[in-house]
């Protein structure tokens, strides 16, 4: 019996930022299906979300920023910037979505589980304190990091971002603090424009954030490359009592939105390898969010990919 978690309910599938957006329902409906439908499902600790209390969202947004989501979604819906649709359900998704985190937090810290997904829409990575941006409403993945370090005195969580895209909400989030070690790999140029090598943290937190830009056409090779020569030496030396990862899926070679190259068998050996540093350090205590990629058959193969190396390394009978 294995001991991954996996956190996903039919209210992500509300959120609909509008129509012919790429961030929508069938990302998750693939996912869902895809694993479901799999040999890795009974091997799954299925886990049903808990809806955030506000107060947690207040953890890491403002008051009046989170009311201008409420209101936003109530009248309706519209647009918290030209990229980020809101529905009449889009307020109570993203509740759902960062309180997938804070359960998935309290399964793994209480031994129900070793590590896990959370397969949650709305995304978080690029949600601001006070501001939406990129598809993102609550920052799902910083909101579980800081209930590790409120709840269970976590003092040294390594959130590990492969996106595609620079994850600028995290990284602000925690910027000035070093019991949080942002580390990114992503295109660049891309999309939202931030994450030079030169951003590595300000006050306490400088030397922990760390940012490793990438080339658009950047293929798996030189990728593993970087990523074994800068993210794993740096997250090893940290040593980190909780792994968090914020996993879209949007590097891969089909994705529509970016220009790496990355394979479906990529996130597979990228999972193994987070395992690994999970297993030496922190008791295999990992917990990935779902962030973006856009091809469906590139994004269900890659989750596989990513959920049998979770399986395997929780002791799954794979
Ligand atoms: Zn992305």
């Amino acid at each position: 019996m294995g001991k991954t978690a996996y956190l996903f309910d039919q209210i992500f599938l509300q959120h609909e930022p509008g129509f012919g957006h790429p961030e929508r329902p069938e990302r998750l409906m693939a996912i869902h299906t895809a694993l479901s439908e799999s040999n890795i499902w009974k091997d799954l600790v299925v886990i049903k979300p808990k809806k955030a209390d506000i107060s947690a969202i207040e953890t890491n947004h403002s008051k009046k920023y989170i009311e201008e989501v409420r209101l936003t979604a109530e009248s309706g819906g519209g647009y918290m910037d030209m990229d980020t649709g809101l529905s009449a359900k889009s307020f109570e998704a993203a509740l759902f979505a960062a309180g997938a985190g804070i359960s998935a937090c309290d399964a793994i810290m209480q031994g129900k589980a070793q590590n896990g997904f959370c397969a949650v829409r709305p995304p978080g990575h690029h949600a601001e304190y006070d501001y939406a941006s990129g598809f993102c409403l609550f920052n799902n993945i910083a909101i579980a990091a800081r209930h590790l370090i409120s709840k269970y005195g976590c003092e040294r969580i390594a959130i590990f971002d492969w996106d595609v895209h620079h994850g600028n909400g995290t990284q602000h989030s925690f910027e000035e603090d070093d019991s949080v070690f942002y580390l990114s790999t992503h295109q660049m140029p891309l999309f939202p424009g931030t994450g030079s090598e030169r951003e590595i943290g300000r006050g306490k937190g400088k030397g922990f954030t760390l940012n490793v830009p990438m080339d658009p056409g950047t293929g798996e090779e030189q990728y593993l490359k970087e990523f074994r020569k800068k993210i794993v030496p740096a997250i090893d030396s940290y040593k980190p009592d909780f792994i968090l990862i914020s996993s879209g899926f949007d590097a891969h070679k089909n994705d529509p939105l970016a220009s790496l190259k990355l394979e479906s068998r990529t996130f597979y050996t990228l999972a193994c390898e987070m395992a690994e540093l999970a297993g030496k350090h922190c008791g295999g205590k990992m917990l990935a969010f779902l962030e973006g990629g856009y091809n469906l058959t590139a994004l269900e193969e890659s989750v596989m990919h990513m959920m049998k190396a979770f399986v395997e390394a929780s002791g799954g009978s794979l």
